[in-house]
């Protein structure tokens, strides 16, 4: 197994101090940390070999090409273990892929259908499914969570029926940490001929994840949380979805013609016929656009080029040190953390053991107020993340409006733990003495 403490020096913003204290960087799930030698290379493409890609014909236009899709074909391979064509969107974040899963259905649900989601998802997993219903008629069901704030195989059994259409659901929650049981569930959701969507923002990067194997029909995950630059993300989808996928997003780079009707053209020249205004006024149906077959046909406009050159890099990064060996290196941090419960007037929003879960730790105070602790902890240097996250349905399971949440990356040490744990031992000291 790999020494992964050697990897923490990849990431500079660690050394930084504030406060004259070294930082303490548990916000992972929020977004991650970068890694300076990547940036680097990642930043000789855009000061030396930066050019639009598929749409010229230059060197550099199609050296940049060859970069970008080779950096398409890293990351579905790091998400299913293969490579291949017309599977792996590009979008700007999982937010944006979410978005657009919800779009397939635009066209296909109607009021008798039904879509499933589950009280731990996170807003991004939530309201485009809020809004598809809106516009389809089609009932969203909920399916709850255990007072672990797990999703159990039962859970879904129980809503599930003939009329289910969708299930949505987080691979990893982003406020429990807890692992979804998504195998199991996408066979169930299959079994009514149902699609299963899976929203892998907090899985991928931390856990060993295999679409395929898997067997969602969707997957939407972003690249800053999995130490890659922002405003990427990615949908997977299986070749039927893209097939069948809706014409919401266009523009430059997805058709092959546009056949104009006749009318627009005066009888004398190709111009525009401005004497005529009628003849050149055009309904939609008098076009007819010849869009592209493959994937080019759902990515509209200039895609984020470096970015996803320098994710290629990341991943290369990644598959070096072993997702493996990360799994194993943040379970074994994960276990300390967990040890937070065992401070009185603590308690965590989520598994209690370890199993089933990874290192996104959510826990309330009997006597702090989370903003109050995620100053005081600040102050000390540790970074963490407190409100509702994004997840107001779970914070109210939990009978709670927002909690603190430490999450834990591949550069953390078990010293990063113990500042923390004693951070809020030091809080409750404060806030009940003060
Ligand atoms: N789903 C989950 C589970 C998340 O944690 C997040 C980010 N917090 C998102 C979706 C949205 O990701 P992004 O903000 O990168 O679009």
């Amino acid at each position: 197994m790999k020494n992964i403490s050697q990897f923490r020096s990849y990431f500079p913003e660690i050394e930084t101090l504030y406060n004259n204290k070294p930082l303490v960087y548990l916000d992972t799930a929020a977004s991650a940390l970068k890694p300076k030698t990547i940036i680097e290379a990642a930043n000789d493409f855009s000061l030396k070999k930066y050019s639009n890609i598929s749409r010229g014909i230059s060197h550099l236009s199609a050296n940049a090409t060859e970069l970008y899709e080779e950096s398409r074909q890293k990351v579905l391979k790091f998400v299913t273990g293969q490579t291949g064509e017309n599977k792996l969107l590009i979008t700007s974040g999982a937010t944006a892929s979410l978005n657009m899963a919800a779009s397939y259905y635009y066209n296909k649900l109607s009021f008798q259908d039904e879509i499933l989601l589950s009280l731990a998802e996170h807003h991004s997993n939530i309201l485009p499914w809020i809004e598809l219903s809106k516009k389809t008629g089609a009932k969203i069901k909920w399916i709850d969570v255990n007072d672990n704030g797990e999703i159990e195989l039962p859970f879904v059994a129980e809503k599930i029926t003939s009329k289910t259409r969708v299930v949505s659901l987080t691979h990893i929650s982003n406020i429990t940490g807890s692992i979804t049981p998504v195998k199991d569930i996408a066979r169930l959701v299959h079994k009514v001929g149902a699609d299963f969507v899976l929203d892998a923002a907090q899985s991928v990067g931390h856990i060993g994840v295999d679409f395929l194997d898997i067997d969602c029909d969707m997957a939407a995950f972003s690249a800053h949380k999995v130490y890659g630059p922002t405003g990427l993300g990615f949908l997977y989808c299986k070749n039927e979805i893209i097939e069948n996928f809706p014409n919401f997003f266009v523009g430059g780079g997805t058709v092959d013609d546009i056949v104009l009707p006749p009318a627009i053209f005066s009888d004398s020249d190709l111009s525009i016929n401005s004497k005529n205004k009628d003849k050149s006024d055009c309904r939609s149906y008098d076009f007819k656009l010849i869009y592209k077959s493959d994937l080019a046909r759902l990515e509209a406009g200039t895609p984020p080029i470096s970015q996803l050159i320098t994710f290629g890099l990341v991943i290369d990064l990644l598959n070096n040190i072993g997702l493996k060996n990360i799994e194993i290196h943040e379970k074994y941090l994960t276990e300390s953390l967990l040890d937070l419960q065992k401070i009185d007037g603590i308690e965590i929003l989520g598994p209690k053991k370890i199993n089933n879960r990874i290192g996104v730790v959510s826990f309330v105070s009997q006597n702090i107020h989370p903003h109050d602790l995620g100053q005081f902890l600040d102050d000390l240097g540790i970074v963490c993340r407190v409100g509702h996250n994004c997840a107001i349905p779970i914070h109210k399971r939990f009978a709670v409006s927002s909690s603190t949440r430490f999450s834990l990356g591949l550069y953390n040490n078990k010293n990063d733990v113990e500042q923390a744990i004693n951070g809020v031992k030091e809080a409750q000291k404060f806030f009940l003495l003060g």
